[in-house]
């Protein structure tokens, strides 16, 4: 079948979904795009998140891999040159080039709707589809609905963290290029707290926490608030369940599963903005040029499940466990590993935890 007469459908205008649309329609495809909500933004509110570089490697620079490989240029709020990171007993920071600063959610200089300025398809928005009918009808559906839920309806999913987010958006003064990041099990077990400015003046304070009802996360969020004793006023709060898993296939007949649906979300900190775009472009590739989507996404898939194999570690880490995990970022070994290198630390740290760490987990089953 030629290209212009593939009939393609997406669901969900998000990171994903629009990555896809842009990639089909570089190889003559116009999806139809169906949206649930009046307009782009994944979760509807806006929240800064950060792109941390290490966590790409090979790739040194996230936002020059997407122009280079793929023509897509996403302005960012600021750059990333400061980590703090906080244990319970000690405190550690890291400095250079580390990252870049985004904004997710609906706003203008958000990421998904910079990527919606791409688009030329139809977006049908307040969209209620049935992703059944939708893969009768179409040759092609792409599901990028930032939820598991239809990879669950179809028996592929696996949850590997069920995770719960509560935080809001902050006024206070910050240095605009300085993220913050907690880790104290008292309050977030083994997930942790961050910061990531939007500017000077405001920024999103949030709580990354996981296994947790949402009426323990308002009490374990206070506890947050009041052990880092911070003079910040909220303007808004927001929270939402954030669960990370990964699927048997991604593949199955004519129905591809991409970004968050399908499992492109790292297991550790549940980071996946880079991945769950990737994971479209490749969905796009597989469609267009009969490519396929597992070899092209391989890289990731290998990078998450070495990832997980570190959070079932840090699952059983106590305040000591994180307080030693940091002494090795206070080392200059790390930070010229971190800023003049382009060395894969994931899969360094993840032999790293193996060899050092006291208790013994279970082979990650994939
Ligand atoms: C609070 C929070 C903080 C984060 N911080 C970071 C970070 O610091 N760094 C990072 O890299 N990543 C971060 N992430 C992860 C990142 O935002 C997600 O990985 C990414 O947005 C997921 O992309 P996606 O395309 O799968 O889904 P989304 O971008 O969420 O898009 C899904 C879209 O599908 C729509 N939709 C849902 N159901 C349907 C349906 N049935 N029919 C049609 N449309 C539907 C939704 O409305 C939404 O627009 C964070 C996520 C959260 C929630």
């Amino acid at each position: 079948m030629k290209n212009s007469n593939k009939k393609v459908a997406i669901m969900g205008a998000g990171v994903s979904g629009l990555a896809c649309a842009i990639e089909l329609e570089k190889h003559g495809i116009f999806p139809d795009i169906f949206e649930t909500n009046k307009h782009v933004g994944s979760r509807g509110f806006n929240h800064t998140l950060g792109w941390i570089n290490l966590m790409y490697r090979p790739v040194k620079d996230p936002m020059l891999h997407l122009e280079k490989e793929y023509g897509i240029h996403l302005r960012a709020m600021e750059e990333i040159r400061r980590v703090n990171f906080y244990t319970a007993n000690t405190s550690a920071t890291l400095t250079g080039k580390l990252g870049y600063i985004h904004m997710a959610g609906p706003d203008e200089r958000g990421i998904v709707p910079q990527l919606k300025s791409y688009v030329k398809s139809p977006i049908h928005y307040n969209a209620i589809v049935n992703f059944r009918e939708l893969a009768k009808e179409y040759d092609h559906l792409v599901v990028a609905t930032g939820t598991p839920e239809i990879s669950k309806l179809l028996g592929l999913w696996k949850t590997d963290i069920a995770g719960y987010v509560r935080g809001g958006t902050v006024k206070g003064n910050f240095d605009p290029y300085t993220v913050g990041m907690w880790m104290n099990t008292d309050y977030c077990q083994s997930g942790y707290g961050y910061f990531v400015p939007w500017n000077d003046r405001k920024g999103s304070l949030i709580l990354n926490m996981l296994e947790i009802t949402n009426h323990a996360a308002g009490r374990l969020f206070d506890n947050f608030l009041k052990d880092i004793n911070w003079d910040v006023e909220f303007e808004d709060y927001h929270e939402t369940p954030h669960s990370i898993g990964h699927v048997k296939r991604h593949q199955i007949d004519n129905i591809y599963l991409v970004g968050l649906a399908g499992g492109f979300l790292d297991p550790l900190f549940a980071f996946g903005s880079i991945e769950c775009l990737e994971s479209g472009v490749a969905a796009a590739r597989s469609i267009a040029l009969g490519e396929d989507f597992t070899k092209l996404v391989h890289l990731w898939l290998r990078r998450n499940q070495q990832l997980l194999m570190m959070r079932r570690y840090v699952d059983k880490f106590k305040n000591e466990d994180f307080d030693r995990a940091f002494e090795i970022v206070k080392t200059p070994g790390f930070r010229s590993l971190v800023t003049k290198t382009d060395i894969n630390i994931i899969y360094i740290l993840s032999k790293l935890t193996n060899t050092f760490v006291g208790h013994k987990v279970d082979k990650v089953l994939w």
